[in-house]
């Protein structure tokens, strides 16, 4: 099914390779000192050295979510440096940077600070040998697997390229660090705390994400749906516990929990519309202590994943109902199914006009072939939500990956770690300049 995606993507590359680097470090003549283009890549091309160096730091220094403090501190204190007007401690570790340059639109640029609990294993000279306690007391590994080290640093690159170059924009930049995006909690945490009513409420935000299968030096976009709705279900299985050799005088409910399993799966193959995407996935399942003995209940754990609205209200609706009904079935008492809002993430929307104008002017920059559309990913980001308010919302995918390697992945070779993988890693230089660039740039184009 992705036959034609992959085309597009190995055409791209080959692209790449058969002319070199990608349009932003080079190719000056084309866009002039005087375009914005042509001052921005200076800019940066100027900062670069220093930013790899930030990078690196912080991708030695991993934090776990809402534990982000030396992080945070790191990103103000730029921020700070810059002019920028600084509120530390938004939402938890969160940071708010304002940058007003008289009248015009509010651009707002998104980062996200937190870490995972993954050991690394790249064997980079700047890995991470980071090693915590998580909240249930287990030592676990730090790292930076799924790029935010990449996000943190571009985006302090586009605030010192955007604060050096206040004669070319007007408006204000609300530039935001949010916490915990691996527990989709740290944007709800910063709206709740009244981002848009003690900052510059934003015309547009911004945001990008790196990409562990693209070629650096591309950008992929989807405009519309691009990433699911994303819920949490806990279902605890209730039935009569006894021995092991005399079922007929209990409920089992590690059975009834395998029949509730069994038909939970209709709900994706016969209840949903099959034009509509939709996942419900048994994550986790624990009952019982011993072999001949039956327990008294059974917890399972979903997640529970879909783009429209009412799929989602069909799929929560229909997990109780089925349940439920299991449970009658088998004469045991009702099942307690629980929804976490807590860990809900929104859908991601991309709005279509600011895709359109922002993927405008990448194409005209990178080139046609270097900025290319994805399908929807059933992955969640909580950066949906500063879409709360109809404010129009980008999130676009930096390419992070030696080209040649991806090229290898896409003929046959060995499949690229992907992101949240132990193997994972960006190559810095190439990621941060088109990082920096797309930043930059895309807010430019907003704020002209
Ligand atoms: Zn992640
Ligand atoms: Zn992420």
């Amino acid at each position: 099914m992705y036959g034609y995606w992959r085309f597009i993507a190995v055409a791209a590359i080959i692209g790449l390779m058969t002319t070199g680097e990608p349009r932003t470090t080079a190719d000056e003549a084309k866009s002039g000192e005087n375009e914005p283009n042509g001052e921005v890549r200076k800019r940066m091309e100027k900062e670069i050295g220093d930013l790899v160096a930030f990078y690196k730091d912080l991708h030695t220094n991993p934090e776990l979510s809402l534990k982000e403090v030396r992080t945070s501190a790191k990103l103000a204190a730029e921020l700070k440096n810059l002019g920028f007007d600084v509120t530390t401690k938004f939402g938890a570790t969160g940071v708010v940077g304002v940058l007003k340059n008289g009248k015009g639109p509010t651009v707002l640029i998104r980062t996200d600070m937190d870490a995972l609990p993954v050991t690394e294993a790249t064997g980079l000279p700047y890995a991470s040998k980071v090693r915590v306690r998580d909240k249930n007391d287990n030592e676990v590994g730090v790292m930076h697997a799924c790029g935010h080290d990449i996000h943190m640093t571009s985006w302090v690159g586009a605030a010192r390229v955007l604060s050096g170059m206040k004669d070319r924009w007007k408006g204000t930049l609300v530039f935001i660090a949010q916490p915990a995006e691996e527990i989709g909690t740290g944007a709800r945490l910063m709206l709740e705390a009244g981002l848009y009513e003690k900052f510059p409420k934003p015309d547009y935000c911004l945001a990008l994400h790196a990409d562990a299968q693209r070629a650096h030096g591309t950008i992929g976009y989807t405009e519309g749906m691009a990433m699911a709705n994303v819920d949490s279900v806990d279902i605890i299985v209730k039935g009569k516990g006894g021995h092991g050799a005399t079922p007929h005088m209990t409920v089992d409910p590690i059975v009834l929990s395998a029949r509730i399993i069994m038909d939970l799966q209709t709900l994706v193959s016969r209840e949903t519309n099959p034009v509509d995407s939709a996942v419900v996935t048994v994550g986790s399942i624990h009952g019982g202590t011993k072999h001949n003995i039956i327990p008294n209940e059974v917890k399972l754990q979903l997640t529970v994943r879909s783009f429209k609205e009412s799929v989602r209200k069909h799929l929560l609706d229909g997990i109780k109902r089925i349940a439920e009904g299991c449970a009658k079935a088998a004469n045991a008492p009702p099942p307690v199914v629980t929804v976490d809002l807590a860990e809900f993430t929104p859908a991601l929307s991309n709005d279509a006009e600011l895709t359109r104008k922002t993927v405008a002017v990448f194409k005209n920059v990178l080139g046609e072939k270097n900025v290319l559309p994805r399908p929807p990913l059933m992955g969640g980001e909580d950066f949906a939500r500063y879409a709360v308010g109809k404010t129009p919302v980008f999130m676009w995918w930096l390419g992070t990956i030696d080209p040649a390697k991806v090229l290898k992945a896409e003929n046959g070779g060995s499949p690229l770690p992907s992101m949240h993988s132990a193997l994972y890693y960006p190559e810095p230089e190439p990621s941060l300049r088109l990082g920096v660039t797309t930043l930059s740039l895309g807010a430019l184009n907003l704020l002209k």
